[in-house]
């Protein structure tokens, strides 16, 4: 290979891995590939970037605990991911018991002990100041205050409006990514295949006007990444990542999903969904979220703490979940409508993971009675 194909080929390999994310655990991405306003969610522990400068994507994930006015359990509920993701051991902490909290290796500790999977959502500190916050406080009060976070996590007309001023301030960074790519290919074709150069343009002044519109592009990011963290007014603003790829082109090929990857606030997988996915992969999310509060899986050895906690938290978040999903016109009777029969002898379902059975009565493999289809 020549050192002109070598270069060539490493440029293109780092492009196409650049936003990669492999993790320990399974996470959302919505991903709108062409930069259209919905994005496709896929569950999996490993998410690339769409390789169209136009896309754009959203990382959720399933809240990793449980809570109420009594404290904090590591049982989830109102999981949109199939399956949930459960720990081995149930614990459960009274408010006033958390003393310190820690992430360690992907986990947060809770007073010494693994307690549950570290994500946006809840960070070691975020739950340290919850716990001392709700200390002092009467039930009631915990409950307002908890009920009012649990709202943050379920915004889905503020997603939307982030989703619109992202592809709105970023649309004049994808026509310079869109440049800069068509230049791209064309010089690497050229090297690759030793094309012979025209005469109109020699190929390093070809390759100066691609570094020009690399540069100018990296700016005009940086002017739009002023205004979209002035929208925002979050103190301190993210790190920005833009003097890095200055220095790495590979890594500026895709400006709007740059900027787009500490745009979106942490949020339920339902709410971005009911903001960015189309109807079908909305409605498999919130069905899932919603059969996971209606037919639960029981926590293994299941402590009363931990049962208290759950009722609570299931009880508050369908509520919750009832209130947005009838404001965002989604018929939740339609979604629980029981399925057509996938033979003859089918007779009845499992109204969690619609699997379809012969017998009547009787549960499924995971504990759910089943449902007689009509
Ligand atoms: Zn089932």
């Amino acid at each position: 290979m020549s050192d002109h194909a070598l270069l060539v080929t490493v440029f293109w390999a780092l492009t196409l891995i650049d936003g990669a994310w492999v993790g320990r655990r399974a996470r959302f991405s919505f991903v709108s590939w062409l930069g259209g306003r919905h994005a496709w969610p896929v569950l999996r522990r490993w998410h690339g970037l769409s390789p169209w400068p136009g896309g754009w994507r959203v990382m959720a994930d399933d809240l990793p605990v449980a809570f109420s006015p009594a404290g904090l359990c590591n049982w989830p509920a109102g999981s949109a991911a199939r399956p949930a993701a459960t720990p081995a051991v149930v614990q459960a902490w009274r408010w006033e018991e958390i003393a310190s909290v820690s992430e360690e290796a992907g986990q947060l500790v809770v007073n010494g002990r693994p307690f549950c999977a570290a994500t946006p959502l809840f960070t070691a500190s975020d739950l340290l100041a919850l716990a001392g916050a709700c200390a002092p406080l009467s039930p009631e009060a915990r409950a307002i205050l908890l009920r009012v976070r649990l709202r943050l996590w379920l915004r889905p007309a503020h997603l939307r409006r982030r989703a619109t001023v992202l592809r709105a301030r970023t649309a004049g960074l994808v026509l310079g990514n869109g440049l800069t790519l068509a230049g791209t290919v064309l010089i690497s074709l050229s090297f690759l295949s030793r094309l012979p150069e025209s005469g109109a343009v020699t190929l390093p002044e070809f390759a100066v006007g691609l570094l020009g519109l690399h540069c100018l592009s990296v700016g005009l990011a940086w002017w739009e990444r002023r205004h979209l963290v002035r929208f925002i007014r979050e103190t301190p603003p993210p790190p920005s990542p833009l003097l890095g790829v200055l220095l790495y082109p590979p890594g500026a090929l895709r400006l709007r999903a740059l900027l787009g990857a500490s745009w979106f606030p942490p949020s339920h997988p339902v709410a971005v969904a009911l903001a960015v996915a189309p109807p079908a992969a909305r409605d498999e999310l919130v069905f899932n979220a919603l059969a996971d509060l209606r037919w639960p899986l029981a926590p293994a050895g299941g402590e009363p703490l931990a049962e208290e906690i759950l009722t609570w938290y299931r009880r508050t978040l369908g509520e919750e979940l009832e209130v947005l999903l009838k404001r965002e016109s989604v018929d939740i009777a339609r979604l629980f409508v029981p399925p057509e029969p996938d033979g003859a002898a089918s007779c009845a379902y499992c109204p969690r993971c619609r699997a379809q059975f012969v017998v009547a009565g009787g549960s499924c493999p995971q504990g759910v009675a089943l449902r007689p289809l009509k």
